[in-house]
This record gives C-alpha cells, structure tokens and sequence, in this order.
C-alpha cells in the first residue's frame, strides 16, 4: 500500500493505532482456520463507527481490500486478508455500553467479549445465551457477523435469534442503524441480513441484543452406547418425547478415545457412542424432563449415568469441552467442519461420515450439537503431507455433498468463508446465488469488504 495512504490512515486513528511492521502484520495473516495464509498491507485499529466511516471512504476511494477482524477464532478464513490491503481490528471498540432489565437488552460494542456480557448481565439475573466453544475469547461482533451457536443452540437457538438491532459502517462510509430495542420492525429485517453477512456487507460497530432470565435449575446426564445408531436414534426420540433439552451433544468412539487419552475423565473408551445432554428451566419442569429423557436413553440401550451434584455436572461438560483441544493434539492440523442435517438424519450422516473416512483413510472424530443435526466431523491431518490432503478434501467434499443430500446445510454455525466456497451453488442454486451476490453488490459495490468471502467475488455485475 503507498505510503500517502497509510499516512492518511495514520490522520485518521492516530499514528499507534496503524501498524506495518512484517512481523505485526504475520500475526493477522491468518485465523483459527488452518490452510489459509496472507499477509495484510496494514492492520488499523479503530476507536468508533465515525473513524471507521473515513477509513471506509478512503478504502472504498483507492479500491483497497477491507478484511475486519474481531477475535480471529472463526474455522472459515474469515478475517484471512486473501487479497492484501486493511485488516480492521475492532479490539479497542469493546465497551458494553448498556444493560436494560426491563427491555432485557444489551447495547454492545463489537470488541465485548460473549462471555463478558453474560457476566455483566448475571447480576440481573439474566444470560445472553449464544455460546460458542470460544464463549471466553469470541467477540460479539465476530459471532453477531458468524451467526454463531453453541452448546445451547437446541433450546436458545443462535445469535440471530438475539440480534433485535444493530448500527454498520456500510462499503461507501456511510453510517446505518437498523432494528432497536424492541423485537418488531418494519420492513426488510436488515439487521437479520447483517447477522451472518461474515464482514462482506459492513462493519458492525453497535450491537442490540435481546436477554433471557437465567434458568433456575439444570440438570445433566450422560449416556453410553454400544451402538451408534441407537444413540442416533435416542436424539430423534428425545426430540419426538417434547423434551427440549437446553444441550443435547454426541461423541463418537474415536473422540472419546481420544478425550480420554488426554483428559483422563474415565470416559469409557470401548463405547461406539455417548450422549451428553442438560435440561434447564424451573425447578419441576427439569426434575420430571431428566426421568422422561433418562428413560428414552434406556429404552435405546443406553447406560445414563445423571450428574449427582454440580462437580458431576462439570465432569460431564468437561468431557465434552475437551472434545475439539484433544482431537488437535493428535495431528499438526486440524479441520473441524459443521455440515449440518435435520436432526432425523443424524443416525444417517454419522454412518455416512464413519464411511467416508474409511473410504478416503482419513482420522476423523465426530461430535458436536447432535440435539440439532449440527455435527462436527473434525479430520486431523497434515497440512505438509500433500498426498494425505488429496484425501482429506476429497473426505469433506463428500461430507459436506451428503449432509446437502440429506436435507441440511453447508454450515451450521462456522460461516462458509473460503472453504466451504464452491459447494455454495449446490445448496442454493444459481439464482439463489445470483440473489445474494445482488445484495453485495447494492451494499459493495467495488467489493472491498471481504472480497472472495462467502460468495465469491460478486460477479455479473
Ligand atoms: C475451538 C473452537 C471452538 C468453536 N466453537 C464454536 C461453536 O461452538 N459455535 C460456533 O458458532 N462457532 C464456534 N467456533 C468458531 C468461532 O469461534 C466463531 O465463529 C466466533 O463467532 C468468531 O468470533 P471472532 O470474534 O473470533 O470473529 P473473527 O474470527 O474475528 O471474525 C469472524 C467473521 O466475522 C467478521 N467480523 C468480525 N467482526 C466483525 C464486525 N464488527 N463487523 C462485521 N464483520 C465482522 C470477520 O470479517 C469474519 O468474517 C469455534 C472456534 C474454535 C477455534
């Protein structure tokens, strides 16, 4: 980038907040996502929505890429500067700037860490329930722009099910607020098409989220199986008894082989399969939902061990919590996919997907969100191993076309990024494509936010 521009920059945030040294800009070359390496042109770390306005009009002027970055945990190459130019690190933006018992809301900066909002808001006795793995590192614009979800997700849904307004810098600078307070808007809900928009139609700089009471109780239990399709077919059965578990989630023998290795719970590592579910709510509701669901896990032949006290109840998520850590220690690289299917056809993909790395001759360790058909194949692999990487994507390429066949979706929760890029068309069909790369180029004319991300450049236009 010319160094007028980067002086320019420099006007605009102050000389400390832009920084171009190499071994600066290695640091945002990349993301939690393994495979995808670029170095920025200059990393600028903006103090509100107005700096990032100019920072924008002057991208937008000059046609320079904008890649903005929360945390950097996303597995799409999402904040990947592919193309050079901007990384907008919005880590100085990270003030929860309100907490409404009464609207039970929150007005959040992007930069507010999720698990920071939740201990502010615990004091009202309330939580903000997305929960992604990275519930202590995530950033709320991160998992706002992701839609992200997490172990909650069956009951509480996802971010998008929070999101009630937000404020973004659009591509030209210009500054946007749409939705408010309450969870009634008029027209096209736009703050609905930012959420999930992975940083390709603005930079989110003011979040309105919506809060929920804490639950008064929960309990958790796990359940063994000898027989992966017998836990399969307990989710669908749970579901089908009208119980609504707040985290209903599956590991597979080779995660739980794994887990233990490294965690040493007692796992029971001869088990094809074990559930790990929790129930919330009052203190009745959970009492009789835990003896309906310990039931339905028998009568599939589980054995259900139910968490006793509150030590137990960690132990159980502890296992769960180690599932991804332990799996990335086996190998150098580690590829977590979340090709999600209509919680029917969990028993189905989690055949399927024990098939495909037996075909291809991959380590694969399945767990993940079971309760809603969000599962997370997680191959582990070396990236410098060139014939191994053949059949690593040729084993996700097949995942992620079977989950499509089954009636799910490319993504559960991880975005699509660059990795899940060409299978775009096969769950939306050119027009559906053609739809969504309209909206870019309305919003992105000159495709400087995020460009290649989502849905490839934004051609034909
Ligand atoms: C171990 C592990 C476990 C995980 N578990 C889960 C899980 O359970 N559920 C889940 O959903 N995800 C999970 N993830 C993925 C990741 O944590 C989420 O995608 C998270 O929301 C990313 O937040 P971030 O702040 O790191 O965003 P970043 O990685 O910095 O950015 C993610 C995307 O958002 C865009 N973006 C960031 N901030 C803004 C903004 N202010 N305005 C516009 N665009 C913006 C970026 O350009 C990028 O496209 C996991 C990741 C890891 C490594």
């Amino acid at each position: 980038m010319e160094e007028r521009l980067i002086k320019e920059l420099k006007t605009i945030v102050g000389n400390e907040w832009v920084q171009t040294e190499k071994e600066d800009l290695i640091c945002f070359g990349y993301d939690a996502t393994p495979g995808f390496f670029n170095l920025p042109d200059a990393i600028v770390q903006p103090a509100n929505a107005e700096e990032i306005s100019q920072i924008l009009k002057l991208a937008n002027r000059e046609k320079i890429p904008v890649y903005t970055r929360g945390s950097g945990t996303n597995l799409s190459a999402g904040t990947v500067p592919m193309a050079g130019g901007i990384v907008m690190f919005t880590v100085r933006m990270n003030k929860i700037l309100e907490v409404d018992p009464v609207d039970r809301i929150a007005i959040v900066e992007p930069a507010v860490i999720v698990q920071e909002l939740n201990v502010a808001v615990e004091k009202f006795g309330l939580i903000y329930p997305p929960d992604p793995g990275t519930v202590t590192t995530a950033s709320i614009g991160g998992t706002v722009a992701e839609n992200s979800g997490g172990l909650r997700g069956l009951k509480y849904g996802v971010t998008k099910h929070y999101v009630t307004g937000l404020q973004a810098v659009l591509a030209d600078g210009q500054i946007v607020e749409f939705g408010g307070r309450t969870v009634h808007s008029p027209g096209y809900d736009m703050a609905m098409l930012f959420t999930g928009s992975e940083g390709t139609l603005g930079v989110v700089t003011k979040i309105i989220v919506r809060l929920v009471p804490a639950p008064a109780h929960r309990k958790s239990m796990m359940a063994v199986f000898d027989d992966l399709n017998d836990a399969g077919k307990s989710i669908a059965d749970i579901i089908s008894h009208n119980i609504i578990p707040a985290t209903l989630e599956i590991m597979d023998n080779y995660t739980i082989r794994t887990v233990e290795s490294f965690a040493k719970l007692g796992l029971p590592v001869d088990a094809e399969a074990i559930i790990l579910a929790e129930v919330d709510g009052d203190y009745d509701t959970v009492e009789q939902d835990a003896l309906k669901m310990e039931k339905v896990l028998r009568d599939n032949h589980g054995e259900v061990k139910v968490a006793k006290s509150a030590k137990e109840r960690d132990q159980v998520w502890a296992a769960r919590r180690a599932a991804l850590p332990s799996l990335a220690k086996l190998r150098p690289s580690t590829f977590c996919e979340d090709a999600t299917v209509p919680r029917s056809k969990v028993p189905d993909m989690l055949r399927a997907v024990t098939d495909i790395a037996k075909k291809y001759n991959v380590q694969v360790g399945t767990f993940g969100h079971a309760g809603d058909g969000n599962l997370h194949p997680t191959i582990v692999t070396d990236l410098r191993d060139k014939e191994e990487m053949q059949r690593v994507y040729q084993a996700m390429e097949e995942i992620f076309l079977t989950a499509l066949k089954l009636g799910g979706t490319l993504s559960g929760e991880h975005g699509i990024g660059l990795g899940k890029l060409k299978y775009m068309p096969n769950q939306f069909g050119e027009v559906g494509m053609t739809v969504m790369r309209s909206i870019k180029h309305a919003l992105d004319p000159n495709n400087i936010l995020n460009p290649g991300k989502l849905l490839g450049e934004a051609q034909g236009h």
